[in-house]
């Protein structure tokens, strides 16, 4: 599976051609999130939050617009957990509650037998300081949904709904190269992680698009586009710089309300692969997706 390592992808992507038609894809989706009522809004309207008990009913939805989207049939279903689940998750909260005492312990033992003043807020402040990083990773495993190859299995957060739709159809089309044999182990996973995770971003994007509008769901299409926007921005801005490219204002001035924290994730292999996928859609048109599933890499 040499046509799609993480190198050759990175290679195929940071091409000059691709630059100007990432610049022009962008263009074309700020439009279309300009066009919208309400583009601006503040709060929007995902959907409740959904419990577990009610993951196998979205997915159904969730499978049928990400199939709908490729084009290609599958009757095999991936079992569906709770992020709460997922291997790891007790060990992981036991350590927060045990680190916690010991360190509030570290903490008062500091402050009685250090006569100064300062080194005992240093004590102090560099334990509140692991605790809250501690507390952001935490926050970081819970909310994290993945699949587990050993058990064709995909952990999924409570969250909105819309988001609970795209998190699923991302982790489906891990299933998807799962099943098809492209990745046929972890090792392979990481090997491709670059593709792999575009496809799935890509599918996400694109067939959460069609979902929003098919259900009438104005608020979750205009999240959906400044999701994908606030990316592939990222993805342009690191382009042009890695080519010494200047970098155009018009492509990287925030659409409507972009929330800032997804313009971070620049060097991510998931906006990098998400990026090139889109590329490889507006070149190929979007049956690039079912020849991948089918290991048909010759558009590449
Ligand atoms: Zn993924």
């Amino acid at each position: 599976m040499e046509q799609i390592d993480n190198k050759t992808i990175e290679g195929l992507l940071l091409n000059e051609e691709n630059i100007g038609i990432l610049e022009s894809i962008i263009i074309k989706d700020k439009e279309r999130l300009e066009g919208l009522d309400n583009h601006n809004k503040k709060e929007l309207d995902l959907g409740g939050i959904v419990r577990a008990k009610d993951f196998e009913n979205e997915f159904k939805t969730a499978k049928e617009a990400a199939l709908d989207y490729l084009d290609i049939n599958v009757n095999e279903d991936p079992k569906i957990g709770n992020t709460n689940e997922k291997p790891g998750f007790y060990a992981f909260n036991l350590l927060r509650y045990i680190f916690y005492p010991g360190m509030a312990l570290g903490c008062l033992n500091a402050l009685q037998t250090l006569p100064n003043v300062l080194e005992a807020a240093g004590v102090t402040a560099v334990s509140a300081l692991s605790m809250l990083v501690m507390e952001i990773g935490w926050i970081f495993f819970k909310s994290q949904a993945c699949y587990y190859q050993k058990e064709k299995k995909m952990f999924i957060a409570e969250v909105e709904r819309f988001n609970v739709l795209g998190s699923m159809m991302h982790e489906y089309g891990h299933f998807l190269f799962h099943i098809k044999d492209i990745s046929k182990t972890p090792k392979n996973y990481l090997e491709h992680r670059t593709f792999e995770e575009g496809f799935c971003d890509s599918l996400k994007y694109s067939a959460g698009e069609r979902l929003a509008e098919k259900e009438d769901n104005p608020d979750s299409l205009i999240h959906n586009l400044r999701r994908r926007i606030g990316n592939l921005q990222s993805v342009y801005k690191n382009m042009c710089r890695r080519k010494g490219i200047e970098i155009k204002k018009e492509i990287t001035e925030r659409a409507n309300r972009i929330p800032f924290v997804i313009q971070v994730n620049s060097m991510s292999t998931y906006g990098y692969g998400h990026a090139f996928c889109r590329i490889l859609e507006e070149k190929h048109g979007k049956e690039i997706y079912k020849k991948i599933l089918e290991k048909d890499f010759s558009f590449l």
